[in-house]
Order: C-alpha cells, then structure tokens, then sequence
C-alpha cells in the first residue's frame, strides 16, 4: 500500500498544478487546493479515503465531469514505478508535449497493471465565487436532455452537475432517510439536480440559473423548479441524490432504479433482487444473465460496460465478450510490451498467462 505515501509536495498557482503523491487523500487534496485559492474540481463519494493513485488508476469521474472531464482530463503529469523496476519521471506538468507515446495517459486508468503510480501532477482551477443548486420536476429523460442543452445555451460553462433522478429514486429516498424531504409541492416522472458555479467578480450564479430556468419554463421543458436558498439547501438536495443507493438497500425490493450523472452519458443501472428472496441466492442465480442484458443493451448503443470503478476482475469476462478484438489485442500487446513478467496486478483488467 502507498498510503503513507500522501505528501503534497507543491502547489504551483503560477502554473496552477498541484503534486500529489499517490497515498494522499482526495479530501486533503481538496483542502490543500483551496488554501492555495484554487480548486481541484474532482470530486466523489468516496473523498475521504480515495487515494490519488486510485483515482488515477480508476480513471475516476465524479460530479463535475460534465464540465471538467474524467481524471484523465485533470493529470497533467506522473511519476510512476514501471514493472521493470525503473523510475519514470513524467510529472513536469505540460500542457503542449507531442514527443510520442502519453505514458501518463496509459498509466491513467489502467488500474495498476502497468506500473505503480508514485505521484501525479493535478491540473487546479480558479476557486469559483459562488454556487447554485437546483431541483426541477420534468415529464422525461428526454426533456432533461433538452433542458441541460438549454442551460449550457444560456449559461455556457457554469453548469458542472446534471444528475437525472426518477421520481421512484426520490420516493424511496424519501421512504428511507431520516430528515429527507420533497424538493417541489408535486410530484413529477423524472427530476435532474444542477449545479452551477460562477467565478469570483461575476454575479452570483443563482442569479444566472434561476433566468435560464425561467426561460426553460417557458420553452416547456420543465414543470417545476426551485433553487436552494441556502447553503444548506444546497446540501439537502444532494444528500436526495447520494442516498440514492442506500435507499434501494434498504427497500430490497425487485425493482429497477435508473439513475445519475446524465451531463456524462453515464447512467447507474442498479437491479434489486425481490424482497422475498435471498438476496445473494437470487444474485448468483439470476445476476449473470440481467447484468449481460444490460451490457448487451449499452454496447448496442454504442456505450461502455465501464463507465466508472474499472473493470478490474469482476467485469474481466464481459469485457471479453463486449470489446472489440482490436482493442483486446492492443491492449495485451501493451501489458506484454511493458510487463513481460505480468508480475503488476495479475489477473486484473487483462488476463494472466
Ligand atoms: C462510495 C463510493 C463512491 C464512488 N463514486 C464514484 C464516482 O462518482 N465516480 C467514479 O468514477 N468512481 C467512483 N467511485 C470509485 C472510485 O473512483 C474508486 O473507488 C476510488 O477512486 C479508488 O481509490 P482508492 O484509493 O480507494 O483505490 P483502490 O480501491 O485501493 O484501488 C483501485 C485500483 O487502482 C489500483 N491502484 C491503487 N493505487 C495505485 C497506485 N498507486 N498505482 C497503481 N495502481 C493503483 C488498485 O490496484 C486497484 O486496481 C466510488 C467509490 C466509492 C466507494
């Protein structure tokens, strides 16, 4: 484990770069970005004990993709212990390099199979000045494709979040959690949280989104909305959205909830087992052939059996079966090419020998 290893060794706000050792927690990288007057604009769930390194090697997304792209995007160097032993040095923090092959790009979601991700250079971004939150009720998926269009039509980039929510997801939050409550007086089909920020010196970005929701209102895209007031409005309405998974948990029953980061093209597609069964009983009967439906489904339509988490050893087989022979064999020629021994992370992601 590298988790001692969670150093900052420098904050740049000349270059806006940030180095990171792998050990470090994403939280106190927050923390070290916005005592700097900066921002790393990642951020997910798991904060408090995901570690640089397996963000790094998960590829890892998040709330602010629709704006800031995956970790890929946000890595602007590394420094990593190749499998023959040797140090690559990589963490100058370049944005222009076309001097061959983006070691760093391979390194970023290869999930440990490549080599052991030491530190990372992390891009930083100006620490917005203020933010908005909103919940709006809409009659369909459709609508909220439209509505998003819209919003990044009238506020361009301001818009960093846009999780789509069924009205069955908020129904079962609201079942579950203690302190949760309706957003809106009515119900509707399907609702999306915003999140919109506005940099430092412009108007406040409630002030922005509540104009463009106007203007959605009367486009008809949406049926009704309302923007947190406070701070901790804000956080109510994402705690609506994050306890998404934990409210099905403890339904337990057959049921489908889709839901998720829709910004992204990256929708959670959780199956609950029914309530009268035995939960792991039903799974290892029945969780192989739902879950290789869905996949069928996603790569039909162009998609990703991966969209978040990696593949690492429970995806491996439908990886096989869904991805393109090119890209298989490209892929094992790399991890041969670079660990001959297969002696990084072996048996995950790729098979071993
Ligand atoms: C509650 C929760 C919410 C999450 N939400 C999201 C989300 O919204 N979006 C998203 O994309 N992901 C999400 N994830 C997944 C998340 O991205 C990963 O779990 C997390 O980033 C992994 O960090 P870790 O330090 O726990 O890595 P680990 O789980 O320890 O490792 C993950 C992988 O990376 C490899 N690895 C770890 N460190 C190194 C290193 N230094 N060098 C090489 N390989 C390494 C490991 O071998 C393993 O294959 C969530 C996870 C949880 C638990």
């Amino acid at each position: 484990s590298l988790r001692r290893m969670n150093a900052i060794r420098s904050v740049s706000t000349d270059d806006n770069v940030m180095v990171a050792e792998a050990g470090a927690i994403l939280a106190n990288v927050h923390d070290a970005a916005e005592a700097a007057g900066r921002r790393f604009p990642l951020s997910l769930a798991a904060k408090g004990s995901a570690t640089i390194g397996g963000l790094v090697s998960t590829n890892a997304g998040g709330t602010q993709v629709l704006r800031f792209g995956t970790m890929r995007s946000l890595v602007l160097g590394i420094e990593a212990v190749l499998p023959d032993g040797r140090l690559y040095e990589g963490l100058s923090a370049l944005r222009k390099d076309n001097r061959g092959y983006d070691l760093r790009q391979l390194l970023c979601g290869a999930e440990g199979t490549l080599g052991i991700v030491t530190a990372a250079s992390l891009r930083l971004v100006a620490a917005p000045g203020s933010r908005a939150v909103a919940w709006a009720g809409l009659a369909s998926p459709e609508d909220a494709l439209r509505l998003l269009r819209h919003l990044e039509g009238e506020v361009g980039e301001s818009i960093e979040s846009f999780e789509l929510v069924p009205d069955d997801a908020l129904a079962l939050v609201l079942k579950h959690i203690p302190g949760a409550r309706a957003p809106l007086a009515g119900r509707h089909r399907w609702n999306v949280l915003i999140e919109a920020v506005a940099p430092r010196g412009a108007a406040p970005a409630s002030e922005s989104l509540e104009a463009a929701l106007a203007g959605a209102f009367e486009a008809g895209l949406a049926e009704d909305a309302v923007i947190a007031a406070s701070e901790a409005q804000a956080e109510a309405l994402w705690g609506l959205r994050e306890h998404i998974s934990e409210a099905e948990r403890q339904e337990g029953a057959a049921r489908v909830v889709a839901f998720g980061h829709l910004g992204d093209g990256n929708i959670h597609f959780n199956v609950q087992p029914p309530a009268a069964s035995d939960g792991p009983a039903w799974l290892s009967e029945h969780g192989e052939a739902v879950t290789a439906l869905v996949y069928d489904l996603v790569t039909a339509a162009g998609g990703s059996i991966s969209a978040e988490h990696g593949i690492g050893q429970m995806k491996l087989a439908e990886l096989e079966r869904t991805a393109s022979p090119v890209q298989l064999a490209a892929m094992r020629a790399l991890k041969d090419a670079l660990d001959p021994k297969g002696i990084m992370n072996p048996g995950k992601l790729l098979r071993s020998h």
